[in-house]
């Protein structure tokens, strides 16, 4: 007769490793942080990399497989990695591009502030330069690449804060013909407005902890490679440096992912009637959203992102273009949230010159046309009349 187990050894093992007979419909969060095989000469093959298999959660999981696939066959290109967050991402895909001492970034000069924090401090310190142009005129940004030979070049398809969309095709060009390769970050656009690699990206990046989860209630950041050997490496720099995103964060950043689309449209909708109302509105001196072109202009655009489309975020400068008035402004919002992050549900505003780009310093922030009365807004699913309703009012505010 088998040997009953003491009640603490059934505490410990009763009910584990159990397979379920039938598929889950949706993916389960696997907490496990090790797996077992029936013998060791099948871990060996496992760890071998002769047979797929998981051993251990810093080197992949099974939650975050899926996400990482259903992320892939959105952008496309050769595999995906799940990060803890979207900085942690950047900074994978810059060391899976060999960033090393004695080579050059050629940067978009309107980065998020923390990728230019990254670049300008941490990779500075082991002797990366960084050199910091404005993407948006070619020209001048074909002339730099040949001049500095970068070996990364960097943008985000929809710059942060105004919005400037890249001609992620022109970049691309610019990129190969020196050898470089191009990192996008493609964060504010979503796969479903611009597809960077099918305009000749090598890595794209996002901070899924915008509008990927969409909901304001968890960070992460996701790293994909066009190439093998960019994706090996990043899947080294995961397993060797640790910034891995946690199953439960997966499995929200999972279930945020069914509804993009939905989220997507309605924020697209509702930003395009904001910035055309903020446009005639004294209280603005300046509406920046990529969508209010037309002509020439629009057909550019149109180039990196999905026809009709232009994203649902919107900068604005107040005709009382001061830190005070900006200020006055946000503290006026009552249904639009005062918040750091963007891409979510809900509508928020915030101050680059006090967030964001906090820590670039003031003379470089104005030169790259961040003013102190700045306000980036990202557009939420709300009704449109309640947000508009809620703006304007604060408008009003900001010159009394
Ligand atoms: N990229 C962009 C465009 C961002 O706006 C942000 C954060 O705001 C990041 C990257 C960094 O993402 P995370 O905060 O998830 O690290």
């Amino acid at each position: 007769m088998a040997r009953q187990l003491d009640i603490a050894t059934r505490l410990v093992h009763a009910g584990e490793r159990q397979v379920p007979s039938a598929v889950p419909v949706s993916t389960p969060i696997y907490a496990s942080v090790t797996y077992t095989y029936s013998s060791m000469a099948e871990v060996d093959k496992v760890f071998g990399g002769e047979v797929p298999g998981y051993v251990y959660s810093r080197y992949a999981n099974p939650t975050l497989t899926a996400l990482e696939n259903a992320v892939l066959s959105l952008e496309g290109g050769f595999g995906a990695s799940a990060f803890g967050s979207g900085m942690a991402a950047l900074h994978a895909a810059l060391l899976a591009c060999d960033i090393a001492s004695g080579c050059t970034v050629l940067a978009s000069q309107d980065l998020y502030g923390a990728t230019i924090g990254l670049l300008n401090n941490v990779f500075t310190s082991f002797g990366v330069s960084t050199i910091m142009v404005d993407y948006s005129d070619l020209d001048a940004l074909e002339k730099k690449a040949r001049e500095v030979r970068p070996r990364i070049m960097i943008a985000e398809t929809v710059s942060n804060p105004l919005l400037k969309v890249s001609d992620l095709g022109c970049c691309a060009e610019i990129a190969h013909a020196v050898g470089a390769h191009l990192i996008v970050d493609n964060t504010f656009a979503t796969p479903y407005l611009c597809r960077p690699f099918d305009l000749g990206a090598d890595l794209v990046v996002h901070s899924a902890t915008k509008y990927l989860a969409g909901h304001g209630d968890v960070m992460g950041g996701i790293a994909i490679a066009r190439e093998e050997p960019q994706h090996n490496a990043l899947r080294s720099i995961m397993k060797l440096a640790g910034g891995i995103m946690s199953p439960y964060d997966a499995h929200e950043i999972l279930r945020g992912l069914k509804t993009l689309a939905l989220r997507v449209e309605r924020q697209c909708s509702n930003a395009r009637t904001i910035a055309e109302k903020l446009s005639a509105d004294r209280h603005v001196s300046r509406v920046h959203y990529p969508g209010l072109v037309g002509g020439d202009a629009r057909r550019k655009l149109e180039r990196t992102l999905r026809p009709n489309y232009a994203g649902a975020m919107v900068a604005i400068e107040l005709t009382n273009n001061t830190r005070e008035g900006a200020f006055r402004f946000m503290d006026a919002l009552r249904l639009v949230v005062r918040s750091t992050s963007l891409g979510d549900v809900f509508s928020s505003a915030l101050h680059p010159a006090t967030a964001s780009h906090r820590d670039v310093p003031p003379a470089r922030r104005r030169a790259f046309g961040i003013s102190d009365g700045l306000v980036r807004l990202s557009i939420g699913i709300e009704h449109v009349d309640d947000i508009l309703a809620d703006l304007e009012h604060a408008l009003g505010a900001s010159t009394s």
